[in-house]
């Protein structure tokens, strides 16, 4: 029997609503985009003049709410300390993350103990989806460091009475899967590739019927991951979604395995429309925008993700109150021109994951002003044959590809064995485009 969200009862506490209806949880929400409006404009500089002119009382609804300015990566990255609204002492995790934009400057993110604190809680009961009591849960997300996610999430974990077993990215998969086995591992939280490459490797099938539950983060999750790694280990396969910017965790998927289920307490989520800005109705696709609601360290205002979703209409089959935001598959920027048409990374990721011989790949489209060429460099299974006929034709078939008529349009296909170069310290994959310019 589909069991309700776990997450419906924890935001009910919350929120001081014994029994959590949709009204009362936006009437809190609304209080809430208030005192973070309120507690921004009197702490953070880069606030008190961005929102000079819009005063909290006047947010009554949340078409009022919309009319405030948006915040963007960039403005982060620009001066982060322009955000906090702590003392320097009360700040107990600083995250830098690298970004790919034209100034290179690196975005800084600040957190308090609260702050942590609000995540861990999150985890403890979004956990709740997939695991039980006698669960031992193999982590394979960085957790060294104190705060890091993998760190947060044991944590969480053995607050719930869940053996966490901390093991962080592979980089072996074969020695992963060892210490799955010995270690008596019952589900997964890890990033989709790797453990992809774990369930692809020939060792993978020890773990069939052992690994119960598998949680993916981090990452885009391709379809053809999710059925890959279901028929290999007989296992679920839940997605989550959250950045460092949301404090980590965002939402997470029910049993219904439909959309995430958001940490709606924390976290204000909106669909806009990526070049109007305008607002959109359910069941529309946008950019996902989020206010924080409970952050105290660097409350974030209608901050722009670059991810594209939409607010899934219906109830969930779970039953909840709470939102089903569908499953993210690409970004704003990863819809590449190519002639008339465009690809995107969730084309190509569905196209080759559902090869057996294939674990990762990267794409780059290079563009010489009188053809398009589409690179694919694949990482293969050692020791399995790659079949690249096959490949190209199942790629080929790509619609958009079709319409480009063959004579416009080259593929290559080729191979890189060492995997760390497909992780180059990005946990998100991307199309490479390349226009090259004739002297
Ligand atoms: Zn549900």
């Amino acid at each position: 029997m589909l069991t309700k969200s776990p997450l419906e009862a924890w935001i009910a506490g919350k929120t001081g609503c014994p029994q959590l209806v949709r009204e009362q949880l936006e009437q809190y929400q609304l209080k809430q985009l208030r005192n973070t409006v309120r507690l921004a404009k009197a702490k953070s500089p880069f606030y008190r003049s961005r929102l000079a002119g819009f005063a909290a009382e006047e947010i009554q609804d949340f078409a009022g709410f919309a009319r405030l300015p948006f915040t963007y990566p960039r403005d982060i990255s620009e001066n982060s300390l322009r955000f906090v609204c702590t003392g320097q002492a009360d700040i107990t995790r600083i995250v830098t993350l690298q970004t790919s934009g034209t100034t290179g400057r690196p975005k800084r993110l600040y957190f308090t103990k609260m702050d942590q604190e609000l995540t861990i809680d999150f985890f403890h009961h979004g956990m709740r989806s997939l695991t039980g009591p006698d669960d031992r849960i193999l982590i394979l997300l960085p957790w060294q460091t104190p705060g890091s996610v993998g760190d947060l999430l044991k944590t969480a974990l053995r607050r719930m009475k869940v053996h966490p077993l901390p093991y962080g990215p592979v980089s072996d998969p074969q020695a992963a899967v060892s210490f799955a086995q010995k270690s008596g591992a019952t589900a997964i939280v890890g990033i989709p590739v790797q453990v992809l490459a774990m369930a692809r490797h020939p060792q993978g099938h020890l773990l069939r019927n052992k690994i119960k539950n598998v949680l993916l983060s981090t990452d885009y999750v391709p379809q053809a991951i999710c059925r890959a790694l279901e028929a290999a280990w007989g296992c679920a396969v839940f997605q989550h979604y959250g950045m460092t910017e949301m404090g980590l965790g965002g939402g997470v998927q029910c049993g219904a395995l439909r959309g995430y289920h958001l940490r709606e307490a924390d976290l204000f989520f909106e669909i806009v429309d990526p070049v109007s800005g305008e607002t959109l109705p359910e069941g529309e696709t946008g950019e996902v925008v989020f206010t924080t609601l409970t952050r105290e360290g660097m409350p974030l205002i209608r901050y722009r993700t670059g991810d594209l979703s939409s607010f899934m209409p219906g109830r969930c089959p779970c039953g909840t109150v709470l939102r089903s935001m569908a499953v993210v598959r690409n970004r704003i920027d990863s819809f590449i021109q190519l002639g008339a048409g465009e690809i995107t990374l969730s084309a190509l990721d569905e196209k080759l994951f559902a090869f057996d011989f294939i674990l990762d790949y990267k794409a780059y489209v290079k563009n010489d002003g009188q053809q398009e060429r589409l690179q694919l460099v694949l990482k293969t299974v050692d020791g399995k044959k790659a079949d690249f006929d096959a490949v190209m034709q199942s790629v080929l078939a790509l619609p958009s590809l079709q319409d480009l008529g063959l004579h416009r349009f080259k593929l290559e296909v080729s191979e890189q064995p060492d995997l760390t170069a497909f992780t180059d310290g990005r946990a998100k994959r991307t199309i490479t485009l390349i226009r090259q310019t004739h002297a």
